[in-house]
C-alpha cells in the first residue's frame, strides 16, 4: 500500500531564521489534522513549531496543555537565546574576557551537557562556534570571509575554555561567545513533550522544524515522519521513518546557506577549520530524546561518514548520513525505522 505525499505525516524541515519560517510554512503538512486530534502551529525561536495531540475526547484540556507547552518554548528561548541581549546566555557572552555571569542552573546544566557532546565528538560539536558568528552570518550582510578572517575567528572557538563555578559561567577571552543553536531546540522539544505528558496526553508529536519528538501513536499507528531529500525539491523525501516514543533530528546544509560563485556556505561550521563543514549534506539521528538527536545530528554532520557513524554507534543512536558525494551511510538500526508505507 502506498500513500501519497499529502498523507505523509510530517516533513522534516531543518529550522532557521526568517527564510526558514516562510519555507517551513509552505511545506508543513497540507492535510488537516484527523478527527480527534488537535494541531497548533506557531513560530517560536525563529522557526515554525507544530504540536499535534490525540486529545482522547478532551479537546479543551489538550488545547490548554499545548498552550502551556508553547509557553515553555518561549521561556526557554528567553533563557537561551544568543540573539536576545537580555537573555542569561547573552550575559555570559557580554562578559567574555571580563567577568563570569551568574545564570539559572538550567542554563548552566545544558552548557555542561553541550560540553560533553564536545568531548564525545572530539570538538566537532562546539557551542563556542558562536565566536565565528560574525563571519558566518546568513543574512543580507553575508560575505565570504577571507582565510585570514576565518583563522582569526576560529581562534575564538574552544569549548574547553568555558569556565564554570557553581552557577557562574564565563568565557576567558573577549570575542568568545556561546551559541546553543545546535542543541537548545532539541531540549525545548523534550520539555514541550514533558509538559504534554504531565498533563495526561501520551499520543503527540512535537516538531520544532528539524527536531521532532513522536510519542505514542497517531490513529493507532506509529507516527510517520518524512525525511527531506537534501538535493530534491522541498517536500521531496528520501523516505519515511515510523516512530513511537522516539525523537529524530535532521541537520542539513540546504536550509540556511548562501551560494557564492557556485560554492555553498551553510550554517554548520567545522570548528577545526573555521569553515562550513563539507563532509556531509544531510544527517538524521534517531534516539530517545530530542536534545540528544539535535546535538548528535550536528556533531555527526561535521565529522562525516567514518567518524560520524562511529560516534553514532558509541552513543547508541541510529543515524543516516548522506555524504558530500550523495552516498548513503546508515546504521543497521536506522533501517529498522524505515517504512515504505
Ligand atoms: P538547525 O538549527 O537548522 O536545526 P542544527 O541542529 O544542525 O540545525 O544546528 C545548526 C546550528 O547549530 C547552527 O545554526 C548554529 O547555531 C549551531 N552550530 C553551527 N556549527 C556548530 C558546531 N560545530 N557545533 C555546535 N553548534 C553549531
Ligand atoms: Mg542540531
Amino acid at each position: 500500500m502506498t500513500l501519497s505525499f499529502r498523507r505523509a505525516a510530517w516533513t522534516i524541515v531543518p529550522g532557521s531564521a526568517v527564510i526558514g519560517l516562510l519555507l517551513a510554512l509552505r511545506f508543513f503538512p497540507l492535510e488537516r489534522p484527523p478527527a480527534g486530534t488537535l494541531r497548533i502551529e506557531r513560530p517560536v525561536m525563529g522557526t515554525l513549531w507544530s504540536m499535534e495531540v490525540d486529545h482522547h475526547g478532551r479537546p479543551e484540556a489538550a488545547r490548554q496543555a499545548v498552550e502551556k507547552a508553547f509557553d515553555e518554548l518561549r521561556r526557554i528561548d528567553a533563557l537561551m537565546s544568543e540573539w536576545k541581549p537580555e537573555s542569561p546566555l547573552s550575559a555570559i557572552n557580554a562578559g567574555a574576557g571580563r567577568e563570569m555571569a551568574g545564570v539559572p542552573q538550567e542554563l548552566r546544566e545544558i552548557i555542561e551537557r553541550a560540553i560533553r557532546y564536545g568531548e564525545e565528538s572530539e570538538g566537532a560539536f562546539d557551542i563556542t562556534w558562536r565566536g565565528m558568528g560574525r563571519i558566518w552570518r546568513f543574512d543580507e550582510q553575508f560575505a565570504v570571509p577571507t582565510r585570514a578572517e576565518a583563522a582569526e575567528a576560529r581562534a575564538l572557538v574552544n569549548y574547553r575554555e568555558i569556565q564554570i563555578q557553581g552557577n557562574r559561567v564565563g568565557l576567558p577571552r573577549a570575542g568568545m561567545a556561546i551559541g546553543l543553536g545546535g542543541i537548545a531546540k532539541g531540549y525545548a522539544v523534550d520539555r514541550a513533550g514533558l509538559i504534554l505528558s504531565e498533563d495526561g496526553f501520551s499520543d503527540f508529536l512535537v516538531a520544532g522544524a528539524g527536531d521532532i519528538l513522536a510519542s505514542g501513536k497517531r490513529l493507532g499507528q506509529p507516527w510517520r515522519v518524512g525525511i527531506q531529500d537534501p538535493r530534491g525539491e522541498r517536500g521531496a523525501l528520501l523516505g519515511h521513518v515510523l516512530l513511537s516514543g522516539r525523537a529524530v533530528s535532521t541537520s542539513g546544509d540546504y536550509e540556511r546557506y548562501r551560494l557564492v560563485d557556485g560554492v555553498r556556505y551553510h550554517h554548520i561550521i567545522d570548528p577545526r577549520t573555521g569553515w562550513p563543514a563539507g563532509a556531509s549534506i544531510s544527517v538524521s539521528v534517531i534516539a530517545g530524546a530530542a536534545e540528544k538527536t539535535d546535538a548528535l545530528a550536528t556533531a555527526i554532520f561535521v565529522l562525516g561518514a567514518e567518524k560520524g557513524m562511529a560516534l553514532a554507534r558509541r552513543e547508541g543512536v541510529e543515524a543516516l548520513l548522506i555524504d558530500a558525494n550523495g552516498k548513503r551511510h546508515a546504521t543497521e538500526g536506522f533501517d529498522r525505522y524505515r517504512t515504505t508505507r
